[in-house]
């Protein structure tokens, strides 16, 4: 059984039509009048049209936002902002089914994931609309003669700019636009060209709770021609970027034009620890579905898994059965446990990492090959795979593969552990299974990442920050600091006497 629009009777039913982008307040399409598809992984199907966004569109979308974030938007009190959010919470809340299955068709996260996700992404914007009324600046005492008052104000850093991609896109969404309305910024928003349709669809929503024309803009379109020229542009202030590490670089330079500010959230190769104390029947399922939710398209997959060597090949073995059991199919299928890649060429790019461990010399104990046969054969499919045998130099332990494959490697001392953990560009996350309190400790110190969870993984919750050390980026997302990332702070001195 697959869920459908139907089944679920949606407002908006995913049936192949052609979708506008949202300027200014107003549906619209590119000003070149090109479009571009976007198909369900799941079956290769064409689900919808969208416009191709150029430069001449992300200049109008900016434009909309100076003129929305200089008028009435600016004069929305915070207690009028955060009822704004509240509103569109509901209304999301309201429309949640449609949400979950726009996200599964058109990226393939299965439905049971999305429909679950519920929770996470309102637990977001209600804590935003939180903070929206506890935004204040300081008085400070200074040392100057003479009577003169200094205090600081904290104001909106203006219009931002944000990209997002494809692996999570109602999140990714959320996480952006619910600071800028917070805070009082406007925001030109543009999706993956990879799954456009749900911030289309989360716009709409917005509209419908009385965002004012301008506040909320998505432009559809490609990164080269859509997403370069907002990172470029001379009228954003701010822009946030989730994506790729070498995506990253070439936004933070392109952000060297006006000096905008940037917040990164970007890739990761994260460890993950298992130690020989650690209580293995649950860090089996953990361990292996750090990686395998969404089919490894999550950046923190804990990809790395070190296994102290009196456990090693026991553990592996389990991770390897734990991973062979796992049911494949369309997402829209409640039984699906592994959805597809979202697209033939990231899943040329996941075998082509395969065959290179292979190649290099470790040992896949299971998956890691492309379904070919029924159904499933038009989609994306590949089997979750383990290497066991992998050394700490080949590419699939140090690169991210951004798909279903688990590399693992033994260790015999927890100093040993924490030095290859942390031989790793990225330093996005990592995983400690103990326990022993002192290791876990000692390990949530010395792991240079920007999360660390032990006995757990995936745990995110909208008031803990969450971001990158390294070349995992930036910024942080959640948390009292994340607000921060969208005011500047304004040093005020009035002299009295
Ligand atoms: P990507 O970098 O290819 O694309 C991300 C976005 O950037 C897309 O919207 C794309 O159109 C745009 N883009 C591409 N080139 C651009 C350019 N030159 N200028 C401006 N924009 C450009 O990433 P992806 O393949 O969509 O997503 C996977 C990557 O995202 C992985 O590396 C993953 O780790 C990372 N990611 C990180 C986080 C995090 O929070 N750290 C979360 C999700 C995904």
């Amino acid at each position: 059984m697959t869920v459908s629009a139907r089944d679920l009777s949606l407002r908006i039913p995913i049936d192949g039509r052609h979708r506008r982008m949202l300027i200014d307040g107003k549906w619209c399409d590119a000003a070149s009048g090109r479009t571009f598809e976007t198909r369900n992984p799941a079956t290769g199907a064409v689900i919808g049209t969208v416009p191709q966004a150029d430069s001449k569109d992300v200049d109008l979308a900016v434009a909309a936002a100076r003129r929305a974030f200089e008028g009435p938007w600016s004069r929305f009190k915070p207690y009028e902002r955060q009822l704004l959010l509240l509103k569109i919470a509901d209304l999301m809340e309201r429309h949640w089914d449609e949400i979950a299955l726009s996200d599964t068709t058109d990226m393939g996260m299965p439905i049971t994931r999305t429909l679950a996700n519920r929770n996470r992404v309102l637990g977001m914007l209600r804590f935003y609309a939180g903070m929206a009324t506890s935004i204040h600046g300081r008085t400070i005492d200074n040392s100057l003669p003479g009577d003169i008052v200094s205090y600081t104000r904290k104001e909106p850093v203006g219009v931002v700019g944000a990209i997002i991609p494809w692996n999570a896109p109602t999140a990714a969404s959320i996480w952006k636009i619910g600071p800028a309305l917070a805070t009082g910024c406007t925001i030109v928003l543009k999706p993956s060209e990879e799954a456009p349709l749900t911030p289309l669809l989360i716009a709409d929503l917005m509209l419908e709770a009385g965002v004012p024309d301008g506040v909320v803009n998505i432009v559809t379109g490609t990164g080269a021609e859509a997403g370069a020229p907002l990172a470029a542009h001379m009228d954003v202030d701010k822009l946030v970027f989730t994506g790729s590490t070498a995506t990253g670089q070439n936004i933070l330079r392109a952000s060297a034009s006006n000096m905008k500010r940037v917040s990164l959230e970007l890739g990761g190769k994260s460890p993950v620890i298992v130690c020989a104390d650690a209580d293995i029947e649950r860090a089996v399922p953990v361990a292996a579905m750090s990686v395998f939710a969404n089919s490894g398209q999550i950046c923190i997959a804990g990809s790395r898994l070190f296994v102290e060597r009196p456990i090693y090949e026991d553990f592996v073995e389990r991770v390897a059965a734990y991973a062979a059991k796992l049911r494949i199919g369309d997402g829209a299928d409640p039984a699906t446990e592994i959805g597809p890649l979202i697209s033939l060429r990231q899943l040329e790019r996941v075998t082509g990492f395969i065959e290179d461990g292979t190649r290099q010399g470790a040992r896949l104990l299971t998956g890691g090959t492309r379904v070919t046969e029924g159904v499933l054969g038009s989609g994306n499919f590949i089997t979750p795979g383990v290497f066991s045998g992998v050394t700490d130099d080949m590419r699939i332990a140090r690169e991210e593969i951004f798909g279903p494959v688990i590399s693992a490697l033994p260790f015999d001392t927890l100093d040993e552990a924490v030095r290859r953990g942390n031989d790793t560009p990225y330093g996005l996350a990592a995983g400690v299974f103990t326990r022993d309190v002192g290791k876990a400790h000692q390990l949530a110190n010395r792991l240079r990442a920007g999360s660390v969870w032990v006995n757990t993984y995936h745990a995110l919750d909208p008031a803990v920050p969450f971001g990158g050390y390294k070349m995992s980026g930036y910024g942080r997302e959640g948390g009292a600091e994340h607000l921060d990332e969208y005011l500047n702070t304004k040093g005020v001195w009035i002299r009295t006497d």
